[in-house]
């Protein structure tokens, strides 16, 4: 193992929290068949930990075990659940640094950024020990004079969490955050390319002092923990950050239970430069809403849209600033750019370029692998990119920035909108009349207007069209997890 990576595993394993086994009703444990999958450094291959392959029959017994924590759990006082949230909080603030060297182990960002995401993750339980305190009911004005209407929101019941690799921790918080301020039991599915950091604040939450079953993670076969999940009628919620695929499938599997559904899932997001934007903001929220975690991320831009009188400027700039990216692995110092999470993603982005080259596209700057070989891939830069390339269908996923000349404003609305997709936009002007115009027009549920980076824990994020089902953050993320119930007060004038 290379230098840094092993002595940052071996002090975490000295630290308690490189956890190798899932945790049901608080006690962590090995797969009934003592199967494990190996956990990779996407940098450099080596394999960080073993960990326990589960599937079926410990995906039941965590549902089990939520299902009952979820009685005395769910009648705390919120207050009490707060406190509980707010000392997780505190926790996973106290160990920002191990926990963002975690995240760059197994999933492969710069450091920086994954401490950056550490605090993001962490934001998610802060701001719903806050939030619990304040699930307020209703009383409406009665149809009738002897009748008292009420309104009660309470906890939805156990919720199973499915997450990706892309934030290993974020994606996590974002859920179970409102499910535990809500008075909900969780139990968590860690993608089993990154389930280390998942492990790792579980940890950090039985330390705070989340009850046995409570908060449960199971990792491994994942069709098989999907399918315990949704089959299971004590199951009352599924919740998922992922590819539209598998949500799709997984929408259609709650059916015959009836679960409510909350589903985070791909994007193709287009930021449109329009003629009269400021140049240096353009390029500067461009570059940060593309190349995020390598261009890993649900909201990355996948699609720059430049307007005619712009176009050639911004793609001058824009390619020097991208020039100026530095690739490496995510424990260098001065690495902007980590790798692909694993081969498959950078044989896509390979089969995505080569498909828009074909078609008379053309490279930049980058377009191929990167000299560090393994899953390293050039920041990469084309232009005439055209709607009959896949790139602009799909998610690139990865650290390629495909430039599309429009000529109105009309224009741009109308190629952004010709897509199935609906998370993420962003636009770049210096008119607000336009800004308004656009950002109404556009069918997606989050808009950055001159900004590339806009996700926050007060902020709701989800989107519209195949993009998904509901919204995390803010208050209205903890709606997904409340149930409501109409009380009516009957005979109510009898003395
Ligand atoms: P994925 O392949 O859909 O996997 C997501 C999770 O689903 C993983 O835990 C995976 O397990 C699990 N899974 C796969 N097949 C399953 C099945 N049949 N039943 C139950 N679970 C199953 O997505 P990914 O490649 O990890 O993540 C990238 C995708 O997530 C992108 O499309 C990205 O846009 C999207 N995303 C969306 C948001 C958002 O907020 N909208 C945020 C981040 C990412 P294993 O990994 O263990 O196989």
């Amino acid at each position: 193992m290379s230098m840094d990576a092993q002595s940052v595993s071996e002090k975490l394993r000295s630290s308690g929290l490189l956890r190798t086994q899932g945790l049901i009703g608080g006690k962590w444990l090995d797969s009934y068949d003592n199967k494990t999958i190996k956990v990779n450094n996407p940098a450099t291959g080596e394999i960080i930990a073993d960990v326990a392959c589960m599937g079926t029959k410990e995906t039941n017994d965590a549902i089990a075990s939520s299902y009952e924590a979820f009685t005395s759990w769910s009648r705390l006082t919120a207050g009490e659940r707060s406190k509980v949230l707010r000392r997780w909080y505190d926790l996973l603030i106290a160990h920002k640094e191990e926990l963002g060297q975690l995240i760059t182990l197994e999933q492969g960002k710069p450091l920086k950024e994954a401490i950056g995401e550490v605090a993001y993750g962490a934001s998610f339980i802060e701001y719903y020990a806050e939030e619990a305190k304040r699930v307020y009911g209703d009383i409406i004005p009665p149809n009738l004079s002897d009748r008292r209407l009420l309104v009660l929101k309470q906890p939805v019941g156990v919720v199973g969490a499915i997450t990706p690799w892309n934030f290993p921790l974020a994606m996590i918080t974002r859920k179970v955050g409102p499910a535990l301020a809500s008075g909900c039991t969780v139990v968590v599915k860690p993608s089993e390319l990154t389930p280390l950091t998942a492990l790792a604040a579980a940890e950090l939450a039985l330390q705070a002092g989340v009850p046995p079953g409570a908060l449960n993670v199971v990792m491994g076969n994942a069709p098989e923990i999907g399918d315990a999940l949704l089959t299971s009628p004590q199951v009352r919620k599924i919740t998922f950050t992922g590819s539209t695929a598998v949500g799709k499938k997984l929408m259609a599997a709650a059916a015959p239970t009836v679960k409510k559904v909350s589903l985070e899932l791909g994007g193709n997001a287009p930021s449109i430069v329009f003629d009269d934007a400021d140049l240096d903001v353009a390029v500067k929220g461009t570059l940060a809403a593309k190349f995020r975690n390598s261009g890993q991320t649900c909201v990355c831009a996948n699609r720059v849209l430049v307007q005619d009188g712009i176009y050639d400027k911004f793609a001058e700039a824009f390619s020097e600033a991208v020039q100026k990216l530095e690739v490496g692995d995510g424990f260098r110092d001065g690495t902007t750019q980590g790798p692909l999470i694993n081969d498959a993603a950078v044989q896509k982005v390979e089969t995505f370029v080569q498909d828009a080259v074909s078609k008379g596209a053309k490279i930049i700057i980058g377009g191929k692998r990167h000299s560090l070989g393994m899953t390293f891939y050039e920041p990469t830069v084309i232009r005439d990119v055209s709607d009959n390339m896949i790139m602009s269908k799909e998610e690139i996923f990865g650290p390629v920035a495909p430039l599309i000349r429009f000529k109105t404003e009309e224009d741009a609305i109308r190629i952004a909108n010709d897509t199935i997709a609906g998370l993420a936009a962003y636009i770049f002007t210096n008119s607000v009349q336009r800004s308004w115009r656009v950002f109404e027009a556009l069918e997606y549920g989050l808009v950055g207007v001159n900004e590339g980076l806009i996700s926050t824990e007060v902020a709701p994020f989800g989107g519209v069209k195949q993009s998904g089902l509901g919204r995390e953050g803010s208050k209205y993320g903890m709606d997904e997890y409340l149930e409501i119930k109409y009380v009516c007060l009957g005979d109510m004038n009898r003395h």
